[in-house]
């Protein structure tokens, strides 16, 4: 196996080095690469080969854009490996149940999301998917070191053979299952010592207390975030905490999107994604994404619920990769008054202005009119952070000419574990 991740490994650098220093040489090799991908992958699906006409596909008017609902819908004329929806949810299921991992039919690996929105889905990844994105994580993310095995501690919702293949003379990898009780998780890390520590951002917060309270005592040489977003105060409080700058991975269940360069700025990978931007104004979009990387269950013009925001001034290491300034939030943390929108990130940036003497909050929108919010602080500040918080609200809520809006106060954020915990959610439809 390492053989064989090797290759590939020196491979995409290769590949991946070669210069795609323009737009216009990124739009050449996309177009190659589609072309490619419809041959070889999209006429073998059910689904897409009703758009094959002559040499190829019309990309813009005939192949249509694709939610996730139309997606999990289509499962089995969508995927080339003749798996249905109901036997890959049944295995799923069953492993999610026994833990024991063993989530595969015909060597294809079956993954089951909940997802932001909560809706399920089912995604299919085979062993050259899973040697691919190893190898593109390591290139893109993690700084190999010569002469020294490295240890990886990774903290997954669930595990499954896409991360067990990973193990090689370079690094040693050890995954944390984040379903399990937060003691057991840090005890187990504080004894294996990690050098590269990979997790969601609101696992990296409890670690990093952790370390504050001495708890526990690590020395990680990198930091990788990845499947949520991840603020500014909690990037500013893990970084602070451990004297490093964190890496961050835009990964989601449809595919690897993008992460971080050497200069901290998130650059969409392109070079094996295309991706459509959706516009909501001339800032924000959601991606529409084709990843031509993928064999077994084509992603091709799905529309992703998340909000990107354009970084517009060019990113100094020289890529002409999209820069993206943030991941913005999902759909669903969006908060909607009366038809009125407030995106999270004004909320937490306007929170940040005014105090950072939280170890984390959550607020969530419970009704039309009503917002619950947990602070977790020390219980001597907690009235004072509960005056600037409601401050805080008032006045951007003001603004939005948004009224009457009824806040209750909780000293503690609720985990419910494995949950994707955000600090800005909406729990009701509009
Ligand atoms: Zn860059």
């Amino acid at each position: 196996m390492f053989f064989k991740l090797q290759i590939l490994y020196f491979w995409l650098k290769t590949k991946l080095a070669y210069p795609l220093r323009s737009r216009e040489a990124i739009a050449r090799w996309q177009a190659r690469r589609l072309a490619v991908f419809a041959k070889k992958v999209l006429k073998k699906s059910v689904f897409y080969a009703r758009y094959w006409a002559g040499k190829g596909f019309d990309w813009v008017a005939g192949v249509p854009v694709i939610s996730k609902t139309e997606f999990m819908k289509n499962f089995d004329d969508i995927n080339t490996q003749h798996i249905t929806y109901a036997e890959a949810l049944a295995v799923a299921l069953n492993a999610e149940e026994t833990r024991d991992f063993k989530s595969e039919i015909k060597g294809v690996t079956i993954g089951l999301s909940t997802g932001t929105s909560g809706k399920r889905g089912i995604f299919l990844v085979d062993a050259r998917e899973r040697a691919l994105w190893v190898a593109l994580v390591m290139h893109r993310v993690i700084k190999p070191r010569l002469f020294k095995k490295q240890k990886v501690a990774f903290f997954l919702r669930a595990n499954s053979n896409l991360y067990a293949s990973v193990n090689s003379a370079l690094f040693e990898f050890r995954y944390f299952d984040i379903f399990k009780p937060l003691p057991a998780l840090l005890e187990g890390m504080d004894t294996f010592k990690p050098a590269i520590l990979a997790s969601p951002p609101s696992i990296l917060v409890d670690i990093a207390t952790a370390q504050r309270n001495k708890q526990i005592n690590i020395q990680p040489t990198q930091i990788i975030s990845f499947a949520e977003v991840l603020h500014e105060s909690d990037r500013q409080f893990i970084e602070a905490t451990f004297q490093l700058k964190m890496a961050e991975v835009y990964q989601c269940t449809e595919g690897f999107l993008g992460a971080t360069c050497t200069h901290g700025t998130m650059h969409l990978n392109e070079d094996f994604v295309k991706i459509e931007p959706e516009w909501i104004d001339n800032e924000r979009f959601y991606p529409i994404i084709t990843d031509f990387s993928r064999h077994s269950q084509p992603v091709v013009k799905y529309r992703l619920n998340d909000i990107l925001q354009i970084k517009k001034a060019p990113c100094a290491c020289g890529s002409a990769l999209l820069a993206i300034e943030k991941i913005v939030g999902r759909d669903d943390d969006v908060l909607i008054f009366g038809g009125i929108k407030i995106y999270p990130d004004l909320i937490s940036r306007r929170i940040a202005q005014s105090t950072d003497a939280f170890s984390q909050y959550a607020i969530v929108q419970t009704t039309e009119n009503t917002l619950e919010i947990g602070i977790e602080s020390p219980t001597e500040i907690f009235e004072d952070l509960k005056q600037i918080f409601i401050a805080v609200l008032d006045k951007l809520l003001q603004e939005f000419g948004v009224q009457s809006i009824t806040y209750s106060f909780e000293n503690q954020v609720l985990h419910i574990a494995g949950d994707k915990i955000r600090k800005i959610k909406r729990l009701i439809k509009n």
